[in-house]
């Protein structure tokens, strides 16, 4: 299995195993640090994968308003992505679970959500926030990411919103994550 989606009502929801700078989607969600200055994991990997310019965007913004703090969101183009946009935002470091993490978890993707929308867009695809060096446990993260992106389609005109997972293990947490919530999904190649 390399995807599973779930139709909706207000939308589709789609779990993928890939590499997120590949994506289709109008704008990909990049879980950067406050700094804005890239990094290691996935917020590397989409800065190689857009080109320089992407970090002279990323560098005026913080000149402008300074460090984007946790749950928060800010737009810039993809430049050399298939992706129009970038949606950067910031998850919490996971500390004992007593810190605010879940609230601010389920922020970041809320704040995303609320941008794509806001710029007219119909897809949205997020990586497994906070799920890498920040330590969130993947169980609960896919718990709290699931029902907020769920709630999201029914908000907003958006019509598809994808999880990029990178390993097979992480699909299939999530995608048992999501039968529990929805129910039993279509398996995609
Ligand atoms: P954070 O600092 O928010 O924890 P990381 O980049 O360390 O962010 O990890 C977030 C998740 O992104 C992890 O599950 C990691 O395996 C995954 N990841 C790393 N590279 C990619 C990529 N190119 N596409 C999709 N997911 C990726």
């Amino acid at each position: 299995m390399k995807a599973v989606s779930h139709e909706t009502a207000s939308g589709k929801l789609v779990l993928r195993q890939g590499d997120i700078t590949k994506s289709r989607a109008q704008a990909i969600v990049n879980a950067a640090n406050s700094s804005l200055m890239g990094g290691g994991g996935v917020d590397g990997a989409i800065h190689r994968a857009a080109g320089p310019k992407l970090l002279e965007a990323c560098r005026e913004i913080v000149q402008e308003q300074g460090q984007l703090p946790p749950g928060e969101a800010v737009i810039t183009p993809g430049f050399e992505l298939p992706a129009r946009y970038v949606i950067h935002t910031v998850g919490p470091v996971w500390q004992q679970g007593n810190q605010g993490e879940a609230e601010l978890l389920q922020s970041a993707y809320r704040s995303s959500i609320g941008l794509a929308a806001e710029y007219g867009l119909t897809s949205l695809a997020f990586p497994a926030i906070s799920c890498g060096v920040y330590g969130f446990p993947v169980e609960l993260a896919s718990e709290l990411a699931l029902k907020t992106i769920a709630s999201g389609l029914e908000q907003t005109d958006l019509e598809e919103i994808s999880m990029y997972l990178f390993s097979e293990k992480d699909l299939s947490i999530w995608a048992n994550q999501a039968e529990k919530l929805f129910g039993k999904g279509t398996e995609e190649e």
